[in-house]
């Protein structure tokens, strides 16, 4: 059946819509709103392709929330959880014990990691690795007799997560606006939003140089020796894809060295592959002192995070910390881990983080370019590998942005899961980021959907 069409519910259905209505509360919902129209049940999924309760079929261009790397319906990673289920479905890692999977996971992302990054601590989600980073750099300092260096240094419109760590590292105003305070030692700097922000005529390098003299500017202001880490996603993600400009973390690792302050890659949209190589700290020239990652790792079929340490930090937790007084009861999983290891093997051994890399990235991005970018609504696409994002625009020359009482992001959201196509907005900017094994053929295929949706946008704003 094809998108347009429209299948009765089955009872089934109707009662799933009833009930999530009655007692669900889902994350980042108004659900007031949301039980207005009820919920779309999502059934099943193979490949790049999700199915609703009603049949309709659509490109998932966002591979569930950036994490399904390896596509839908991967029968390995349901037989490995399945096996490690029936060895041993549950033990910790707190009371001097270890399960081969724990470990044989943090060898291998040991491995996969640059640099020496050689240590790995599990957790579950994206948002408590980013609570694993804030209390771990903290803790560092205090290890290496500067207790006083306590300020983490983020950027406005960053995203790290929603746990109170998460959500105050993170940059989003909507969410410091509710459930305050937020966490007291958090600074946060400009974005290196070149499109949206640069000033008229300003070049991306010369751009990419001030956004980067925010940091030292704020470092300085709060005073160096009081620093403990900076923080960044490589690519901000659900900021709206925002690509730094050349230069931009090169700079910034170079002003993190001078002060010796930590440099943190927040790696949970850009790891495993989604930038065309491993890590996007790779793709963007940055040598972290600590990675945090989770999504790609396990391609979203179970929870789990890490946080890849490197030997300065992780030697002196291990030489002279004693007792890390932190951890989850699902630290190191052993189903989740065994999943991920399962996952990381199918992506190395089908080589599908090289075709990302030399074939369906750059393909994707070309296409988006050639063919999306001369769209009227479309100002400007952004993006490497798998990843990007576009600006939508009132006009395009001269430059004019939507007004905040226009959402055209979510009208065009909305036209995509009509017509097939799950494309998120963040604001007015469209953000893609597809399953890794997404051919050229079905970027062919999203690119036309992508085209129907922004025409009919452009005819719902007029
Ligand atoms: N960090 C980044 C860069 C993210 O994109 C996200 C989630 O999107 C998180 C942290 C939080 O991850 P989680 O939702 O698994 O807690």
């Amino acid at each position: 059946m094809n998108s347009t069409t429209r299948a009765p519910l089955s009872p089934e259905c109707t009662e799933t819509q009833a009930r999530d209505a009655q007692h669900h509360l889902h994350p980042f919902t108004d659900t007031k709103a949301l039980n207005a129209k009820n919920a779309r049940v999502i059934e099943r999924a193979k490949g790049i392709y999700i199915w609703d309760s009603e049949g309709n079929r659509m490109i998932d261009g966002m591979a569930g929330l950036w994490c399904v790397n390896l596509g839908y319906g991967r029968p390995e990673l349901a037989e490995v959880a399945a096996e490690q289920m029936n060895q041993l479905p549950y033990y910790n890692t707190f009371f001097q014990t270890t399960t081969h999977p724990a470990a044989k996971l943090a060898e291998q992302i040991a491995a996969l990691t640059p640099g020496d990054l050689n240590h790995v601590f599990f957790a579950n989600s994206g948002s408590e690795a980013i609570d694993t980073v804030i209390r771990m750099v903290r803790r560092y300092w205090e290890v290496v007799g500067k207790p006083w260096r306590k300020i983490l240094i983020s950027r406005e419109n960053a995203y790290h997560g929603s746990t109170l760590g998460g959500v105050s590292l993170g940059g989003m105003g909507g969410m410091h606006a509710q459930g305050t305070p937020m966490l007291p030692g958090i600074e946060h700097i400009r974005q290196p939003y070149w499109y949206g922000e640069a000033a008229e005529g300003q070049s991306e390098e010369e751009f990419a140089l001030e956004c980067a003299k925010a940091l030292e500017d704020r470092i300085l202001e709060v005073g160096p020796d009081n620093v403990a880490a900076f923080v960044g996603e490589p690519i901000q993600g659900a900021g709206g894809v925002i690509v730094p400009p050349p230069g931009y973390w090169k700079e910034i690792q170079r002003i993190c060295k001078k002060y010796d302050i930590l440099l943190v890659a927040d790696e949970v949209i850009c790891g495993f592959g989604r930038t065309g190589q491993w890590f996007g700290s790779q793709t963007l020239g940055i040598e972290p002192d600590l990675m945090s990652m989770a999504k790609g790792l396990s391609s979203g079929y179970q929870p789990i995070s890490a946080v890849a340490v490197g030997d300065r930090v992780a030697n002196a937790l291990i030489e002279d910390g004693g007792e890390f007084n932190h951890g989850f009861t699902y630290s190191g999983h052993p189903v989740a881990a065994a999943v991920a290891l399962e996952n990381i093997r199918i992506l190395r051994d089908e080589g599908i983080i090289e075709k990302v890399g030399a074939d369906t990235g750059p393909y994707f991005q070309q296409q988006l370019r050639e063919r999306v970018g001369q769209h009227p609504l479309v100002g400007h696409i952004e993006g490497t590998g798998l990843v990007a994002g576009m600006a939508l625009v009132k006009s395009k020359e001269p430059k004019a942005f939507f007004g905040k009482d226009q959402d055209a992001g979510t009208v065009c959201r909305d036209h995509c899961f009509s017509n097939g196509l799950v494309m998120r907005a963040c604001g007015n900017r469209m953000v893609l980021s597809p399953p890794l094994i997404i051919s050229r053929e079905q970027i062919d295929e999203m690119i036309d959907l992508i085209l129907v949706c922004l025409d009919k946008t452009e005819a719902s704003l007029k």
